[in-house]
């Protein structure tokens, strides 16, 4: 959304600014900008063991070098009149997309890199059909349930391919989980060249990790400039959704908030309802019988005066982590209740601004700002997902699933013993014992150590039996009387869809036939729910710290691909096969089995309560990209329309 300006900056200006360059990115956009491929040394390239370091691991001496080479390419850029290079071959682009990263084969990666760097402005994921085109006297209406960031997308796409569709938001605004949770120290953890979309990409972000308010901002701006404001009906919950296989239509039930109710008709369903926005209190006893103020991070209560107060804060999870070092010293006590530790990655510019240099470098030199979303996407996802996968020759342990998991084990364990170096009594308590990755691998910039070490911070381990009015009472019998109760217990996360009443094929009830394990085909269709889509559904969430916006562009797309497939020819309902569907969620189960979330028997939000990891993708981003670029029509049964 943010226009690459001409370079008029002087040669100083343009070193000052590489100084403050992301480096590992730089080379390969200068490459892929100038066609000067003679800025791939071999010897600046990061070692893709250390990628997961500031700088991927360079050296001071490589990256004095490769700032210096970088310099006098941008200046060469700007005496030429800032006009980048012809797009370079496939086989230039390859050559550079493996520098990038370090050396990995990446022939397989090459037209999603093309989609991804959406170079020059191209929106590669756009749909490739316009319903006039197609299907001008076709009726065929879409309701998409959500305003969040997949429902935004979702009406993007289908306002592109002219596809009538109504959203339906239960909140005032767009921008669902962003828009509901305002705790203090909300943020995102997947740095926002990543965690935005890639036809929408901004290059002024003000920080590497927006905060809530950043984000919402983002996406109230994309429901104006997509234009989707008057597409949704905000204040409007689905209360049912019900198929009918006589007219090929679901039938909607809303309700407003003055409780008027409505029925909606429209050919498929979207629901783009997310996973992380259904609190989960903890089924504590006497957990009604505080007297005292609670709440839960995400209904953050700001009429609650937590200054001088003795707070308890039940959790240890991604939002407490957040909250605990912004309140940690205005409260007068903080009782900490953990139950298990987080393992922590170090993220020295987690709060940090984008500096401007670095600002001015995206904002000038063309694709640089998409050759860092490359980096980003391939560090924090499918270049770390051998470290989480278990080598079935490593001796079993409970604390890592492979040599490379060990080796993350090690470092990471070092991280928190030098953070507590001065707490020896804490060390054994911060201190995870199960793998990293079994549970979502948390950033720091060292707050959490400062907000723990406080002397009116209390970390309590001991695990709790109860609540009473006066506070809570742990396994010990110390009863611990406070003033206020926050839940930083997270989210009920595997009751997908829940609590809409949605009714198949022959009067089949989704969450009789889920039974508390729900699944679909690519997380996107059901058996038996004809034209009905789930964005972020079952087995599309991450663990390491990939975007899950890019879940939802892969799955979007899919999904205009079935109504395109439904629009061109006389068929106009799809139903997934059992047979399809059922293999890919055994082929699913067998590779969570073997990933460290999977293997491992730590408490987690990934696992539902039979103990199936019902949330996470354990294969490749790639794998999911390649296989909802275009639905197989062999995996439908096609219904005919009337
Ligand atoms: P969470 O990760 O599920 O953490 C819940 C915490 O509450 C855990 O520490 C859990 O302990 C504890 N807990 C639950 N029930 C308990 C009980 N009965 N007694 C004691 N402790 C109990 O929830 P969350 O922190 O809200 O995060 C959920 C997800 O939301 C994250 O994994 C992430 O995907 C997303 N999120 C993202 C961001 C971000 O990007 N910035 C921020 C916040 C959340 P156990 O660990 O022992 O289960």
């Amino acid at each position: 959304m943010t226009a690459i300006e001409p370079i008029t900056e002087s040669d100083d200006d343009i070193r000052a600014a590489v100084g403050e360059a992301e480096v590992p990115p730089l080379l390969p956009a200068l490459a892929y900008l100038t066609g000067d491929l003679s800025l791939l040394r071999d010897e600046l390239r990061p070692d893709p063991l250390l990628s997961g370091l500031p700088q991927g691991g360079l050296t001071d001496d490589q990256l004095a070098a490769a700032r210096a080479l970088a310099v006098d390419a941008i200046i060469r850029f700007r005496d030429n009149g800032s006009r980048p290079a012809p797009l370079p071959s496939d086989t230039d682009l390859l050559r550079i997309m493996e520098y990038a990263v370090g050396g990995a084969a990446m022939a397989d990666y090459l037209p999603l890199l093309e989609e991804e760097l959406a170079f020059r402005g191209e929106d590669r994921r756009a749909p490739t059909f316009h319903k006039n085109d197609i299907a001008p006297d076709v009726d065929f209406t879409v309701v998409v349930i959500g305003a969040g960031m997949s429902g935004l997308l979702a009406g993007h796409r289908l306002r592109q391919a002219g596809v009538p569709f109504v959203i339906l938001e239960k909140d005032t605004d767009v921008g669902g989980t962003w828009y509901e949770n305002t705790y203090p120290g909300c943020r995102v953890d997947n740095p926002n060249h990543n965690y935005s979309y890639s036809f929408a990409q901004r290059h002024d972000w003000p920080l590497h990790f927006s905060t809530q308010d950043v984000l919402l901002d983002y996406f109230r701006s994309c429901a104006d400039v997509f234009e989707l404001r008057d597409h949704i009906r905000f204040q409007t919950e689905v209360l049912s959704a019900t198929w009918s296989q006589q007219n090929l239509r679901w039938t909607v039930r809303t309700r407003t908030a003055d409780g008027h109710e409505e029925t909606i008709e429209a050919n498929a369903v979207i629901s783009a309802v997310g996973q992380l926005n259904r609190p989960s209190y903890p089924n504590i006893p006497g957990r009604d019988s505080f007297e005292g103020a609670t709440f839960h991070s995400a209904r953050w209560d700001r009429d609650v005066d937590l200054r001088g107060a003795r707070v308890a804060v039940i959790g240890t999870g991604a939002s407490a982590v957040q909250f605990i070092p912004e309140i940690a010293a205005a409260v007068g006590e903080l009782l900490v209740f953990q139950r298990t530790p987080p393992w922590l990655g170090p993220t020295p510019d987690y709060h940090e601004e984008v500096s401007p240099g670095l600002k001015w470098l995206y904002s000038h030199v063309p694709s640089y700002s998409e050759w860092n979303r490359f980096w980003i996407f391939w560090k924090m996802g499918d270049g770390v997902l051998p470290g989480v996968r278990v080598d079935p020759d490593w001796e079993p342990q409970a604390s890592s699933v492979s040599a490379i998991n060990d080796f993350m084990r090690m470092m990471l364990t070092d991280y928190l013993s030098t953070e507590f170096a001065d707490r020896p009594d804490l060390i054994s308590k911060v201190v995870p014992q199960y793998p990293p990755a079994a549970k979502r691998l948390l950033r720091d910039n060292g707050v959490w150590a400062r907000a723990l070490k406080r002397d009116t911070t209390q970390l309590i381990t001991e695990p709790i039996r109860e609540i009473t009015s006066k506070g809570v009472v742990t396994v010990d019998g110390e009863e611990h009387r406070v003033d206020v109760i926050i839940y930083g217990t997270g989210f009920e996360a595997s009751k997908f869809l829940t609590p809409m009443r949605v009714t198949g094929r022959d009067g089949l009830d989704l969450h009789e036939e889920w039974n508390g394990d729900a699944r679909a085909y690519l997380g996107i269709t059901i058996p038996g729910f004809p034209n009905l889509f789930c964005l972020y559904g079952p087995n599309t969430n991450i663990v390491i710290n990939g975007s899950i916006i890019y879940f939802s562009e892969c799955g979007v797309r899919y999904v205009l691909g079935c109504i395109d497939l439904l629009l061109r020819g006389e068929h106009r309902a799809l139903d997934v096969r059992k047979d399809v569907h059922d293999e890919f969620n055994e082929r699913v189960d067998a590779e969570n089995r073997m990933m460290a979330w999977g293997a491992s028997d730590v408490n987690s939000w990934y696992k539902n309560d039979r103990g199936r990891v019902a949330q996470n993708w354990p294969f490749t981003l790639l794998e999911y990209w390649q296989r909802t670029r275009a639905p197989d029509p062999d995996d439908y049964e096609l219904v005919a329309g009337n």
